[in-house]
């Protein structure tokens, strides 16, 4: 399966370019075979690309100038371009360019356990969340799989570091871009690239459930992270118009499903908007949702955006919501916040950044 012609693709001389950085091994394997060449050499394209980092096909000396020849007139090598960089204490934001001129946005993040790349999957999203920023902006196109990852190789280079950990909490919803995710995240995981481990990479998903249907039969071994911020149909589907398409019962259940799949423990974001969804009542109707359940919450101190009336709770009210759970045996964390100096924060991530409002 070679990957199907988009926009984005450059035409020259009439000549579909397809761009390299969005071919997994298999799809360059079986590319190179249908143009009578040696499987092989995906590894050694895959040890200059992902392992050498150069940027031009004459760069890769062991490949044969024949191959070398054919492979120039079918793929391009171009990047997508950082156009700013804003840093705060141990994260940094970076906004990029693509092709088209549509912009997207990236968050490093340093941790005492490595480094974690928040990467965007869309331009915009249509998701429409009342509390996020990102949404403000509708889907204006789902990211190619090549975009998604140089926004790690051009972090990578620009920052000189090696990035450990992926969360897909960027920009967009991932499972809006279900094909073009997938693809990227078996780009960064094979080993003969990046190399990035399936369980050092997470999705998040506001919760389409045919996708996380889907998602618990592909069986990779990544994480997935629901966005559940509410304890009820009734409050989620204020907050959230997804509810309104698949109630909690149906959510619930598609959950359950990929746990008994799969085994990997489910991660539920919980935002804390104060005197929306923080109260005791919560905490015990959350506690009831997930009872039994191979999963753990991760409380998400609200991100406060100038354009969004929420507030966040106070710390007090979090740590009371904290110890309820905790006492109705629910595992939970509350996230450490990064990046709010920036506006790097979860929710505060644009791509409208023109408007600069
Ligand atoms: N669309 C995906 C991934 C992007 S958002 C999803 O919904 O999961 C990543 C996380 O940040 C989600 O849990 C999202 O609900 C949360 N988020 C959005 N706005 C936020 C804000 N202002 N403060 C804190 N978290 C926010």
């Amino acid at each position: 399966m070679f990957a199907k012609t988009s926009i984005f693709d450059i035409i020259i001389l009439g000549v579909i370019m397809e761009n390299i950085y969005g071919y997994t091994l298999e799809m360059l394997e079986e590319y190179l075979a249908s143009i009578g060449e040696k499987k092989f050499k995906a590894n050694q394209l895959y040890d200059w690309l992902y392992k050498k980092r150069v940027n031009s096909f004459d760069d890769m000396t062991n490949v044969g100038k024949a191959t070398i020849q054919k492979l120039k007139e079918h793929f391009s090598l171009e990047k997508i371009e950082i156009v700013t960089k804003e840093t705060g204490k141990d994260v940094s934001k970076y906004l990029f360019n693509l092709h088209d001129n549509n912009k997207i946005e990236a968050v490093l993040m340093y941790h005492d356990y490595g480094t974690s790349l928040c990467v965007s999957s869309q331009v915009g999203c249509n998701m429409s969340c009342s509390f996020c920023e990102s949404g403000r902006l509708k889907k204006v196109r789902n990211l190619e799989a090549y975009e998604m990852v140089q926004e790690l190789l051009l972090i990578e280079k620009y920052e000189n570091v090696r990035i450990s950990h992926i969360v897909l909490m960027g920009i967009g919803e991932p499972f809006d871009n279900y094909d073009n995710v997938m693809r990227f995240i078996d780009i960064i995981n094979e080993d003969k690239g990046i190399g990035i481990g399936a369980r050092h990479i997470t999705v998040s998903t506001c919760g389409i459930v045919p996708k996380i249907e889907e998602f618990s039969k592909n069986k990779k071994q990544v994480n997935l992270a629901i966005s559940l911020h509410a304890s009820n149909d009734e409050l989620r589907k204020k907050l959230m118009p997804i509810a309104k398409a698949y109630s909690l019962d149906e959510l619930m259940s598609a959950i359950k499903k990929y746990l008994a799949n799969d085994g990997r423990r489910v991660t539920f974001e919980y935002i804390m908007l104060k005197d929306v969804n923080d109260k005791e009542e919560n905490a015990l109707e959350l506690a009831k949702l997930l009872k039994g359940m191979n999963a753990y919450v991760n409380l998400i101190p609200y991100n406060e955006t100038s354009h969004i009336e929420y507030k966040k709770s106070s710390k007090d009210t979090i740590m009371k919501f904290y110890d309820t759970l905790k006492k109705n045996n629910i595992n939970v964390t509350i996230r450490k916040e990064f990046g709010g100096t920036v506006s790097a924060a979860c929710g505060q991530l644009r791509s409208n950044y023109k408007e600069g409002k």
